[in-house]
């Protein structure tokens, strides 16, 4: 087998409860609605007053948190989850989150959805000071800046770890007396607060809190830091204000189309994000056929623009996770071809209109556009419903290095040649803004982070500036 994650990456859901009698099955549940912001790994720590309990596991929520043996282990009524999609290497289950730790003051475990830029670097200086690592994960840092802090507090030792952390989080973390929850203060990656019955519920998305029937009370603000406990909740704002930014990719891909997030609806942006794309790029078609699942609310807003018939002109079968799950490239394209068939009777003789929300490696345009000439299509015309990705993603959403990303070594042109297709665009960045209810990008301050199409990086990139023989872990098989 081979050796650990060498990466920090990792594209993460996150969940938490306080004062809940079933906080572990009621996590389990959270974890499944968020399932598709991870799926390589999952776990549970919940604590009974006496006790922290956890089960950690390879694979799929469902696979694992289904049998009443596990939740019944996992008693108390505060919880805490985590799905996990790591980026590089093999996941090893020591890196599977929430981490736990045993401090001065008593246990305390914490799940991560995000990335720490500087890790790394704050990682080594603590190896120097005789910290010894188990894991591989950037969140194993805040653990060993907790332990090592000379404030008193859990809360403060938390301040004052993060203080020395640069990157995005959105942390859910429980001690023996609180929940705690904290959102970096750009506010890169969502976190949301609920309510259930008497409960507080901390979770990266509101689809997480319709599953249990919670109600959504607000987001978590950029930079604010919630604390549950027995007394009720308290909201401190420990850093100082930055402008905020939050992911605009959520909006495009990542988050489930039925959350609402910073107030907006995931679904109703991708729709019109596909109103835009039809009003910048129109061409004369028989149908619009979306690339599912991701595609398809832009192609809807896409064909209510235009007029053109919306048609399920590739068939997904659902029982094969996202083609990027597995790492290796043979295995992405095998997944490929797994996921998606032509529904030939439709695409026959049609000049198609293709809407996907974003093109990486373009493994998967390569493949559809194959598929859908097989079928008989007359024309086929691409349509993305994002600027050209250009640039890698630090802050927590899996992308591959520059020198993979189509649209960074290639022009238009070429992409076209190189994809198959008649003819090819992408929504402008001033479309996407729009589209999430801006007048168009603020170019001397973004509104949203929307680096891995323009390169402009809101938080330093620490660990990135160091030659990367530096950055290297020790790698331990198993
Ligand atoms: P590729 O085949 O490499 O061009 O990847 C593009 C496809 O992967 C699109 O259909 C997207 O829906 C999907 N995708 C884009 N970004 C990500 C991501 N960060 N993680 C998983 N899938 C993604």
């Amino acid at each position: 087998m081979l050796a650990d994650d060498d990466h920090f990456n990792d594209e993460c859901g996150v969940f938490g409860v306080f004062g809940h009698p079933e906080a572990g099955a009621t996590t389990a549940l959270g974890l499944h609605a968020l399932q598709h912001r991870g799926q390589e790994a999952c776990g549970i720590v919940s604590f009974d007053g006496e006790h922290f309990h956890a089960h950690k596991a390879m694979g799929l929520v469902g696979d694992n948190f289904s049998s009443s043996a596990v939740i019944r282990r996992l008693k108390g009524n505060v919880a805490v989850g985590h799905v996990r999609y790591a980026t590089t290497g093999d996941t090893v289950l020591r890196n599977v989150q929430p981490l736990f730790a045993d401090f001065e003051f008593g246990g305390m475990t914490i799940a991560h959805n995000g990335n720490l830029t500087n890790a790394l670097t704050v990682r080594k200086a603590l190896v120097r000071r005789g910290s010894i690592f188990h894991s591989t994960s950037d969140t194993e840092t805040i653990i060993h800046l907790v332990a090592t802090s000379h404030y008193s507090t859990v809360v403060d030792r938390l301040i004052d770890a993060m203080r020395q952390l640069e990157g995005t989080y959105s942390l859910v973390a429980i001690t023996r007396r609180k929940l705690i929850g904290m959102r970096d203060p750009y506010g890169v990656r969502p976190l949301v607060l609920g309510r259930l019955d008497g409960a507080y519920i901390l979770s990266s998305e509101t689809c997480a809190l319709d599953i249990i029937g919670a109600q959504f009370v607000r987001d978590v603000e950029p930079g604010e830091m919630i604390i549950v406990d027995d007394q009720g909740l308290r909201s401190i704002k420990p850093f100082a204000k930055v402008a905020r930014r939050f992911c605009i990719f959520e909006y495009i891909y990542f988050a489930r189309p039925d959350s609402t997030i910073e107030g907006k609806n995931v679904y109703g942006v991708r729709k019109r994000i596909g109103i835009e794309l039809a009003r910048e790029s129109p061409v004369e078609a028989d149908l619009v056929v979306p690339v599912p699942d991701s595609g398809v609310p832009a192609a809807i807003g896409y064909a209510e623009e235009s007029g053109i018939p919306f048609e399920l002109g590739i068939i997904r079968n659902h029982y094969v996770g996202r083609t990027f799950i597995e790492p290796a490239q043979h295995i992405r394209l095998l997944g490929v071809r797994l996921k998606h068939n032509a529904n030939v009777a439709r695409l026959k003789g049609k000049r198609v209109i293709l809407v996907d929300d974003s093109i990486v490696r373009g493994t998967t345009s390569v493949k559809i556009v194959e598929m859908v000439r097989h079928a008989g299509a007359a024309e086929v015309h691409l349509r993305i419903s994002s600027p050209p990705t250009t640039h890698s993603c630090f802050y927590g959403i899996d992308t591959p290095e520059r020198s993979e990303l189509l649209a960074a070594t290639r022009n238009l042109e070429e992409m076209v040649r190189y994809i198959g297709v008649d003819s090819l665009a992408y929504l402008s960045i001033d479309g996407l803004y729009r589209a999430v209810g801006e007048a168009g990008r603020d170019v001397f301050r973004p509104q949203y982070c929307d680096a891995c199409f323009t390169g402009d990086y809101p938080i330093r990139l620490v660990d990135q500036e160091k030659d990367p023989a530096d950055n290297q872990l020790s790698l331990l098989e198993e």
